[in-house]
């Protein structure tokens, strides 16, 4: 190919697949096998040495998984990636790999519902302790970090509070006391943010988000270096947690990647136009989108992303109860867990998403009974901000305000 370095929709189109190679098909094949022909039984001994190259079952390796492998790994700018069956899959298969009874892992205090099972009614109950520590300031892991940590994780922006971790910062700590940074990176994507590139060892996705983008599979991605993301494969993937993603959902998902720089373009513009309205809008409490101005984070948010995403989180004045007359009134905008499609969804974490917390747990963990979460979708704009303004509190015209 070419010497110059591609773009990212260039690479995310085109990196690891000649159709030349290929009987000419400008689509990847789909390789729709379990097992693989060996070509004679020393070759195959020898690939279960590790000393022949190719593919032997697909509970370990696909060649269509192979290529969206590749993919994930060039707009990572990672060494090398891996697919697996869910966005789940691709975190307990990294736990799994990476722990052993005795270890601890620090968490940050807002993560994604059932990644906050796992870790503290899961990995907990095999003797790894697991530790809460408000991430979005740095100093905070100096304090806490010690000889037994050996994983430091985080979400930037959080699901579903949109707080936001410096990745760099976190990572410079954490290896001076020899842990592993794991930075799920499904809100921002590796078009506006790149972990690896900021000191992260392993960066993992819910594909079945922004990747996949049309809202029709569930998979998985990651990517890190050689050496840990070939752990990953052959113990958390194939031994512990067996979760590898289908071939067919590959190719959804290729599918998906080659329009995510256009996609997100579309996402990030319409969210910032959301937020805007609703930061003027009657009866809104707290609208946080990194984009804005007044969010807390916004310098963090400027330095790390290159556009701000397209997740909304905002409460209105009466809480929980006016969150819902609102998402009742929605006409346009559909009621439904999942972000990251080409339509806007509309849901409360505090009863669906993040329901796998306590209420005093969320209180704990930074996430508001009455908020609600918005994924902006690809309609048009002027669509859903019509929808947004039908379905709000009105000013009263009794009340003097
Ligand atoms: C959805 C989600 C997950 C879980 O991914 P699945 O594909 O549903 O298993 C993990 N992290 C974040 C931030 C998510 O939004």
């Amino acid at each position: 190919m070419r010497n110059r370095p591609n773009s990212f929709s260039t690479r995310a189109i085109h990196h690891g697949y000649d159709p030349m190679e290929n009987e000419g098909a400008l689509a990847p094949p789909l390789h729709l096998t379990s097992t693989f022909a060996f070509e004679s039984a020393e070759a195959g001994g020898e690939m279960f040495a590790g000393e022949r190259a190719g593919h032997i079952y697909s509970r370990i390796s696909n060649p269509t998984c192979d290529l969206l492998e590749k993919r994930i790994a060039v707009l990572e700018g990672a060494e090398a990636g891996l697919a697996l069956a869910s966005g789940m899959g691709a975190i307990t298969a990294t736990m799994w790999t990476l722990l052993s009874p005795g270890d601890e892992v620090i968490l940050d205090k807002t993560l994604y519902g059932c990644t906050f099972s796992f870790m503290q009614h899961g990995l907990a109950k095999f003797g790894i302790t697991v530790t809460h520590v408000d991430l979005s300031v740095p100093e905070n892991l100096s304090a806490s970090i010690g000889d037994k940590t050996k994983v430091v994780y985080f979400e930037t922006p959080a699901n579903p509070n949109m707080r936001l971790v410096d990745i760099q910062a976190i990572s410079d700590i954490a290896h001076a006391h020899d842990a592993y940074v794991v930075v799920d990176n499904t809100y921002s994507t590796p078009y506006l943010t790149q972990p690896i590139t900021l000191g992260a060892d392993i960066v993992l996705h819910s594909a079945t988000k922004y990747l996949g983008g049309h809202g029709d599979v569930v998979a998985g991605l990651l990517a890190g270096s050689e050496d840990l993301v070939s752990d990953i494969r052959l113990y958390g993937m194939k031994d512990m947690t067996g979760a590898v993603m289908a071939p067919f959902n590959a190719m959804l998902i290729l599918r998906g990647l080659k329009t995510l720089e256009l996609r997100m373009d579309r996402h990030c513009s319409s969210a910032m136009i959301v937020a805007e309205m609703l930061e003027q809008a009657h009866g809104i409490q707290n609208v946080w989108y990194p984009g804005l101005a007044g969010f807390a984070q916004h310098d963090i948010a400027t330095r790390q992303m290159s556009q701000f995403g397209g997740m909304i989180a905002f409460e209105l004045n009466g809480g929980l109860d006016a969150g819902r007359a609102m998402m009742n009134q929605l006409q346009l905008i559909t009621r439904a867990v999942s972000l990251g499609d080409a339509e806007t969804l509309v849901q409360h974490p505090a009863s669906m998403t993040h329901s796998t917390y306590s209420p005093e747990e969320r209180a704990r963990h930074g996430i508001s009974e009455g908020l609600v979460r918005l994924s902006i979708g690809l309609e048009g704009i002027d669509d859903v901000i019509y929808d947004l303004e039908q379905a709000l509190p009105r000013p009263s015209i009794y009340s003097a305000a």
